[in-house]
């Protein structure tokens, strides 16, 4: 089953404690499509320019993804330029270039107006809505957003989380958006202003669920490899939503298998910068990786 993304196609400088990397390849849908390719096709809509490295697209294309949804154009790429501390939860924006996303007009080839499973990536709230209008009947829909967004384009921000059957937002995203520091609190209003599923990403410290009366935590890799936190998020994003069009049950039960897949998928890309790390993961790291999870994370019911 396709998979169908729609997100910033980027050319990302970031800089860690363990380096500075000028124009790397980045992006959200970049993210979230190549992790989603690991279980599902997966195909893109975006931009990009003149100046974006045909290598990329190459690369796009030997993990099988569907680009015929993405434009290039007179003008320049996407740009994010970004830092982290020692804290890498956090990242710190420099400079955000929309370039040619200021008039990006997405179109959805006809061969994926059917999509089902639809993951509409960090993106400018009018963009996702024009996306989403463009589709047939999609059967469930994720989104996610940032800070940039939250502060920009709060009222159309709303009118996509209405629309969505799940919302991925960060921490610290949650809590601006919501305005309480309380993430329970902060997940319970977000789903009264008309999110159906809610799932808030800890960075290293997991993920949350909240649904119908559920909730479900996920715990994070004891990970020792972290270079590079860019995109863990919109990795995760496309695990998850990669397994969920690839098994087509959005029950609670497999969408709580789906966040731990997505929790695998972004504790590898973590490890090296840009997209490296997806270029050599294998299936077999990724079962051995969801077999560790499972096991760190199982407990047995209390002695009597
Ligand atoms: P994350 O998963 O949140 O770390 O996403 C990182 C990616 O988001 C980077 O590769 C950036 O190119 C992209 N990005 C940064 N700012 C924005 C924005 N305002 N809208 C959409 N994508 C962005």
């Amino acid at each position: 089953m396709t998979l169908l993304i729609v997100g910033t196609i980027g050319l990302d400088t970031i800089e860690t404690p363990f380096g500075k990397k000028p124009d790397i390849l980045g992006g959200s849908v970049i993210y979230a499509g190549t992790s989603a390719s690991f279980f599902a096709k997966s195909a893109l809509v975006g931009v990009a320019g003149e100046d974006f490295p045909k290598e990329h697209l190459e690369f796009l294309k030997s993990k099988d993804i569907d680009t015929s949804g993405i434009q290039i154009l007179p003008g320049q790429t996407f740009r994010w330029s970004g830092y982290y501390e020692y804290d890498m939860n956090q990242a710190h924006t420099r400079d955000t270039r929309l370039n040619l996303y200021t008039s990006f007009d997405p179109k959805v080839p006809d061969h994926l107006k059917k999509a089902e499973y639809v993951f509409l990536a960090n993106l400018d709230p009018d963009l996702q809505l024009k996306v989403l209008d463009q589709l047939e009947s999609p059967k469930f829909v994720a989104m996610d957003t940032m800070n940039f967004w939250i502060e920009n384009k709060r009222d159309k921000l709303i009118e996509v989380i209405k629309r969505a059957d799940l919302v991925l937002m960060n921490d610290g995203e949650i809590r601006q958006f919501m305005e309480t520091p309380n993430i329970p609190q902060a997940a319970r209003k977000l789903r009264q202003l008309g999110a159906k599923a809610v799932i808030v990403k800890k960075g290293e410290h997991g993920a949350l669920l909240f649904n119908d009366g559920e909730h479900f935590a996920a715990p994070s890799y004891p990970q020792e490899e972290l270079k590079d936190p860019t995109g863990a998020g919109d990795t995760f994003a496309g695990g998850l939503m990669g397994y969920l069009a690839k098994t087509r049950d959005v029950t609670e039960a497999n969408i709580r298998q789906a966040i731990v897949v997505g929790s695998v998928m972004a504790s590898f890309n973590v490890e090296d910068f840009s997209l490296e790390r997806m270029r050599r993961l294998t299936q077999k790291e990724i079962h051995d990786r969801f077999a560790e999870f499972k096991n760190f994370s199982e407990f047995s019911a209390l002695a009597k």
